[in-house]
């Protein structure tokens, strides 16, 4: 394609969305312009993920669409145990790794059951961190010898369910949080007769970086301080219970961009790991939490939609400073155990959800105003016609001193309604013409930078951001966002993303880029009779179940795909909430809503007011609604 004079291609819009920084191995751009998937890296068997969507719509699943690749959760949890056992090998180290995964991040049943499956081969365990969490995992891993970590809140009977699953043939850690918790272990252990296997979370002076910094520290909501550590030790020993010790748990946040507060702290945890060995706990689990991150915008660097090192660096670094520890105090190394839920879900799923309409600011040129026109909107069309590339700024402050002498000349009756509008518009036009010059100049004067965004196009999109991605409202959270074809054409429109709800903040304006982030992406101009798909890439951790059902718009449709010997196949549909689900859970019910309007309806037919036919139109819609998606569809 050529615009321009410049021949534009896929890889042009690969670079520009920089999908090899963050998508590789698993999301690249056809010649054709299209993304495509390679769900299994090692399998050189690719999806073509625009055809999918069309396939999975004829099918009769409306967009948005939550796209599952399973291969891709093996993939990851085959990449963390390979890393971790490559670093076992390069150190000689002395002890094993098990990996678990932390059931918060994504609790979907067949994700959960993919974890358990693919993480066999290396008796990948599972974390809890609540009650609800801890039976999960209990019903999940069946696994002899499967491994589970019972962190969170406990009361009693959370301790008590877990010290019976010990008696299970799987190693069922409960991890104390809270000093408080003991006693509950304490009349747990006397009134069941069951030896607990225990383990202790520990406040570390290391702290993490970005939004979770104050999961650490002495201040911090979860862990014990080196204090309640000794007090446990002391009232473990008056037990004669200092073998039921076994596991030391720290956790400084997630998302931690920097390889430089991860050594800190595992550095800081393996000192108080070998004391407690020292002291005659008998541990033997030392487990490193989560916060290995997600490199969001491909840059490689520490910023926070970022990181700074590699996931072999990672299990490099746990590997190395724990036998360095270990060795100088002449303890036995232990086995490493680590939390990564982000790093294991966040690939699999992409969101994919359709534009439906645009709001452009474009407006062209002006007319000419008459003679007899007042003279603010002479001087703006002069400043109009006056604007090039070196005087962008002094027009801008001109434009701008007009408008608001246009707005104060109103106030006080000097200008018609009329009037006001026609300078209004001409302001727009000098803000057009300005945004055209800036777009051409190395140097952009700071007080134009807002301009862009002011003059971006907004891209009405069929989803919502409160359900399919809350973290971009909650936490200013970066996800990469493409369109997912015509991507060998040239993208000529900036634009931000505006979601379906009626809420302002339902907007997405802050986009990943190659330094920090971007207000505006580029999109390719909207054709209203020809569908255009976005994706929004990685979101498989934390956002499905943080998601709300804000105006009502409830669970997205979902599908599981994965890789066979012929292609691929759609293991499981997950049929996103119809209108009624959603109803009841704010208490209504759908069949009484339904009485409730065929009787005024009924009313209305008995006083002329409606027609038969108008009554059964409405009752049609008012039933059919309810059966329906939550979203936009074009149902005729
Ligand atoms: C949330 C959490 C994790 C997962 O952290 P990620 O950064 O997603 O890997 C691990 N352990 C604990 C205790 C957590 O609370």
């Amino acid at each position: 394609m050529i615009e321009n004079g410049e021949v534009w291609t896929s890889q042009k819009s690969a670079q520009l969305y920089q999908i090899q920084g963050w998508g590789l191995p698993y999301f690249s751009v056809t010649d054709e312009g299209t993304v495509q998937v390679a769900p299994d890296p090692t399998r050189e068997r690719n999806i073509n993920l625009y055809e999918l969507v069309q396939h999975l719509e004829a099918r009769g699943l409306d967009l948005p669409l939550l796209i599952r690749f399973s291969d891709i959760v093996e993939h990851r949890i085959k990449r963390i145990n390979e890393a971790f056992e490559r670093a076992i090998v390069e150190y000689e180290y002395q002890g094993i790794y098990r990996g678990v995964f932390p059931v918060k991040v994504n609790q979907q049943r067949h994700l959960i059951e993919d974890v358990v499956e693919y993480g066999r081969r290396w008796q990948f365990g599972l974390e809890a961190g609540s009650k609800p969490e801890l039976l999960i995992a209990l019903a999940a891993m069946q696994e002899v010898g499967g491994l589970i970590i019972c962190n969170g809140y406990k009361d009693l009977h959370y301790i008590e369910t877990a010290l019976v699953a010990q008696k299970f043939d799987k190693t069922v850690i409960v991890v104390l949080e809270r000093i408080e918790e003991l006693d509950h272990v304490f009349r747990a252990t006397e009134k069941l007769g069951i030896r607990p296997v225990l383990g202790v979370r520990s406040k570390l002076s290391a702290k993490g970086v970005g939004r979770w910094a104050n999961s650490a520290g002495d201040r911090a909501k979860f862990g014990l301080t080196m204090t309640e550590i000794v007090e446990l030790v002391d009232r473990l020993a008056a037990k004669d219970m200092l073998d039921c010790l076994q596991l030391l748990h720290f956790h400084i946040g997630s998302q931690i961009s920097s390889i430089i507060p991860i050594k800190n702290a595992i550095q800081e945890a393996a000192n108080i790991y070998t004391e407690l060995a020292k002291m005659g706990c008998k541990m033997g689990f030392l487990d490193v939490g989560g916060g290995l991150a997600i490199d969001y915008d491909g840059s490689k660097t520490d910023f926070h939609a970022s990181k700074n090192y590699t996931l072999d660096e990672y299990a490099a670094d746990v590997i190395a400073h724990v036998q360095a520890a270990c060795n100088k105090a002449n303890v036995p190394c232990p086995t490493v155990v680590s939390e990564s839920g982000r790093a294991v879900a966040a690939h699999h799923s992409i969101l994919v959800f359709e534009v439906v309409g645009v709001n452009e600011v474009r407006f062209g040129d002006p007319v000419e105003p008459k003679a007899e026109a007042h003279r603010l909107i002479k001087d703006l069309y002069e400043t109009y016609k006056g604007i090039s590339a070196k005087n962008v700024q002094e027009s801008w402050h001109d434009a701008t001193q007009a408008k608001e002498e246009a707005q104060n000349l109103f106030k006080y009756g000097y200008l018609s309604l009329r009037e006001r509008a026609q300078a209004e518009r001409l302001f727009w036009n000098c803000c057009e013409k300005i945004q055209g010059r800036v777009k051409r100049l190395k140097f952009v004067p700071e007080e134009l930078w807002d301009l862009e965004r002011t003059m971006s196009s907004i891209y009405y999109c069929n989803f919502s951001l409160f359900q399919s991605a809350p973290d971009i409202w909650a936490i200013d959270q970066l996800f990469p966002i493409m369109p997912i074809h015509r991507l060998d054409e040239q993208p000529q429109v900036t634009a931000r993303l505006a979601d379906l709800t009626c809420d302002s903040d339902g907007m997405i304006d802050r986009f990943i880029d190659v330094e920090e982030d971007k207000q505006v992406l580029e999109v390719h101009d909207y054709r209203p009779d020809e569908p255009y798909f976005m994706g929004m890439f990685l979101n498989g951790a934390y956002q499905e179940i943080l998601g709300d059902l804000h105006n009502l718009f409830g669970d997205t449709n979902a599908v599981h795909v994965r890789l066979t010997d012929e292609g691929y196949e759609v293991r499981h549909v997950v049929k996103g909430d119809s209108i009624a689900d959603v109803l009841r859970y704010v208490e209504y019910q759908p069949e009484v809503m339904v009485e409730a309007v065929r009787k005024q309806a009924e009313r209305a037919v008995q006083s002329g007011r409606l027609t038969n036919e108008q009554m059964r139109t409405l009752m049609q819609h008012y039933e059919q609604a309810l059966r329906s998606y939550t979203y936009l569809t074009d149902s005729e």
